[in-house]
C-alpha cells in the first residue's frame, strides 16, 4: 500500500515534540513490514540533516493557487531509514517555511494552509496519488476539506486524520479560507468548519474530523476524556457526533533511537541484565549538569515542553517540594509562551548555584537522552496528554514516572501501590488531581521506596525497561485504520495483505 502521511514534523529533520517522533516511528514501522512510505513536510530552512544525504529535486513543479497568487513550489525528496521523504519548497516572498523554527509564527495558520493547498497539489497528480492519506494535527487538517471539495474532480483519496492534540485546533479567520480557493460562505456553517466557541472563525481540525474518512487520537483514554469531558476543548459533541469513525490507538517509541543498550548519545550503554551501569550516567548527568555528587539523592528528571497543557505549575512546585524532600533536579524544557518561559528564567536564575538543582532552558536533543538514562524518576504533571511519550522513553531507561493519571499517561503507567496489575507489570506512581497535594502524595510514595526499599524501586525500574512501547502493535492498528478509511470512502480494502 502506498501511505503519505502529510505533517509539520518529522524527527530526526524536524522535530519540535512528540508529533515529530511519532511520524518517523510509524513510518520507519510500516516501511519495514513492506508498506511503501512517503512522508511530505514543508521545507523548512531549520530542517537538519546532520549524517543524512541532502535533499535532491525531484523535478516536480507545483502551482500552487494562494490567494490570487499562484506561488511555485520545488518538491525535494531524500530518503530516510526505508521510507522517501517529500519537501515543499515554494519559491515566493512569503518566506512561510523560512522562519528559523517549526512553530510560533504569528501568521502560523497561513503557512500550513498554503502546505495543505500544496499538498493537495502534489497528491493531485497521478504519480504520487496515495492508497492513503494520513493527515496529523491542526496544520493539515484543511487537507481532508480540500480533496473533499475537489472530490468531483479528483475522485477519492481515503484519508485518516490523527490528532495529537486538540488544545491547538487551528482558529483561522474566513478569508484565509477564501484564500485557499474554498468556498468560506457555505462553509462557515456550524455543521462544517465555524467553530463552536466564536462561530466567525474557522476551525481547521473540526473541518479535518469531518471530512476524514477514518480518525483517531493517540490513545483510548484520551479517545474517551475528549469524548465526554471538557478535554475534547469545545469539540466533544462533534467527536460524538463522528463517533463511528473515531478511536484511539497507543503510540510506541522508536526503539532504534530510544534504546538504552545502543543509544550513542549516552556515555554507558545499559539494560535490564546490566542495570548497575546506569550509575555511570547518573554520574556524567551530575557533571554536566554540575549537580553534586550525593548517593543519598535521587535525581528527578522533567523533560518537557514548558506549556500550560503540561502542568507548569505543578512543575515549578514539584521541583520545590523535590528539592525540600532531598531529590536532585534536572530540567530540560522549551517554553515558546513568554510568560513561562521567563517565569522559568527567573527560577533558574535563582537556583542557579544551588548544588541539587539545574535548570536548563531550551531545546536539547542529546541532553535528553542522558537525562532519561542518568536520571531516577521523572515528573509528568499534565493537565491533559494526548498519549505522552516522555513516560514510554523513561519507562525504557530505567527512570520511573511520576505522572497524572490522564490520557496514556493513565493508559501506560500502572501505579506501584494503587493497582490491580501484578507487581511485575507495575512501573510508576500516578496521582488524580491537578493539585499540589495530590502530586506531593505520589512524590512521596516513588522518594519513599526509593530510600527505603531500593530493591523494591530497582523492580520498579526493571518492570517498566521489559515493557513493550515498539511501534509493532500500533503499526499493525494504524493499518487496520487504513483498510476502514478505504472501505468507508467506498475505494475499496486495503491492498495490503499484512492485515
Ligand atoms: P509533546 O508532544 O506534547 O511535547 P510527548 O511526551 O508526546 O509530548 O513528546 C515529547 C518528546 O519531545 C519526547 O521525545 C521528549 O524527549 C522531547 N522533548 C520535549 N521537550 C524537550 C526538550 N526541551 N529538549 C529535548 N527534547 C524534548
Amino acid at each position: 500500500m502506498h501511505i503519505a502521511m502529510v505533517s509539520a514534523e518529522c524527527a530526526p529533520i524536524a522535530k519540535a515534540g512528540g508529533l515529530g517522533d511519532f511520524v518517523q516511528g510509524l513510518a520507519r514501522e510500516l516501511a519495514r513490514v513492506g508498506e511503501r512510505v512517503e512522508v511530505i513536510l514543508p521545507a523548512y530552512d531549520v530542517l537538519r540533516f546532520d549524517a543524512l544525504e541532502r535533499p535532491r529535486p525531484l523535478g516536480i513543479e507545483l502551482q500552487v493557487p494562494f490567494g490570487g497568487e499562484s506561488i511555485v513550489c520545488r518538491v525535494l525528496g531524500l530518503s530516510l531509514d526505508g521510507y522517501e521523504c517529500r519537501l515543499i519548497a515554494p519559491n515566493s516572498t512569503h518566506g512561510f517555511f523560512e522562519r528559523g523554527r517549526i512553530y510560533g509564527e504569528p501568521d502560523d495558520a497561513e503557512r500550513f494552509a498554503f502546505f495543505s493547498r500544496a499538498l493537495v497539489e502534489y497528491v493531485s497528480r497521478p504519480e504520487s496519488r496515495p492508497d492513503v492519506l494520513h493527515c496529523n494535527d491542526w496544520q493539515t487538517g484543511l487537507a481532508p476539506v480540500l480533496l473533499a471539495e475537489r472530490r468531483e474532480a479528483l475522485g477519492r483519496i481515503p484519508v485518516c486524520y490523527s490528532l495529537h492534540n486538540v488544545g491547538y485546533q487551528g482558529w483561522v479567520e474566513a478569508d484565509l479560507l477564501a484564500r485557499v480557493g474554498l468556498d468560506a460562505a457555505r462553509l462557515l456553517t456550524p455543521d462544517r468548519l465555524a467553530d463552536p466557541g466564536d462561530p466567525r472563525r474557522a476551525n481547521l481540525m473540526k473541518g479535518g474530523i469531518a471530512a476524514a474518512d477514518a480518525v483517531n487520537t493517540v490513545s483510548p483514554r484520551h479517545a474517551w476524556e475528549i469524548r465526554n469531558t471538557e478535554q475534547g476543548m469545545g469539540l466533544q459533541s462533534w467527536f460524538q457526533r463522528y463517533d463511528y469513525k473515531f478511536g484511539g490507538i497507543l503510540n510506541g517509541i522508536d526503539e532504534a533511537v530510544w534504546n538504552p543498550l545502543t543509544d550513542p548519545l549516552i556515555p554507558a550503554n545499559f539494560g535490564p541484565e546490566c542495570l548497575e551501569r546506569k550509575a555511570l550516567d547518573r554520574q556524567a548527568l551530575r557533571a554536566r549538569l554540575g549537580l553534586e555528587e550525593a548517593a543519598d539523592r535521587p535525581i528527578i528528571a522533567i523533560v518537557s515542553r514548558l506549556d500550560r497543557q503540561k502542568g507548569v505549575e505543578l512543575i515549578a512546585h514539584g521541583i520545590r517540594y523535590g528539592l525540600n524532600a532531598g531529590a536532585q533536579i534536572a530540567l530540560l524544557g522549551s517554553a515558546i509562551e513568554p510568560a513561562i518561559a521567563e517565569r522559568f528564567a527567573r527560577l533558574a536564575s535563582t537556583l542557579e548555584t544551588h548544588p541539587h538543582a539545574h535548570l536548563e532552558l531550551g531545546y536539547d536533543e542529546s541532553l535528553a537522552h542522558l537525562i532519561y538514562a542518568g536520571a531516577d524518576m521523572i515528573l509528568i504533571p499534565s493537565l491533559y496528554e494526548p498519549c505522552g511519550l516522555t513516560q514510554l522513553i523513561a519507562m525504557r531507561y530505567g527512570t520511573v514516572p511520576i505522572a497524572r493519571r490522564v490520557g496514556g499517561l493513565a493508559d501506560t503507567i500502572r501505579d506501584a501501590n494503587h493497582s490491580t496489575a501484578p507487581f511485575e507489570s507495575r512501573n510508576g506512581y500516578l496521582f488524580d488531581e491537578p493539585t499540589t497535594e495530590s502530586l506531593e502524595t505520589a512524590m512521596d510514595r516513588a522518594l519513599g521506596l526509593w530510600r527505603d526499599f531500593p530493591e523494591y524501586f530497582s523492580r520498579l525500574r526493571l518492570n517498566g525497561m521489559r515493557g513493550d512501547y515498539s511501534w509493532r502493535r500500533p503499526a499493525r492498528e494504524y493499518l487496520a485504520l487504513y483498510a476502514y478509511a478505504r472501505e468507508a470512502s467506498g475505494v475499496g480494502a486495503s491492498t495490503s495483505s499484512r492485515m
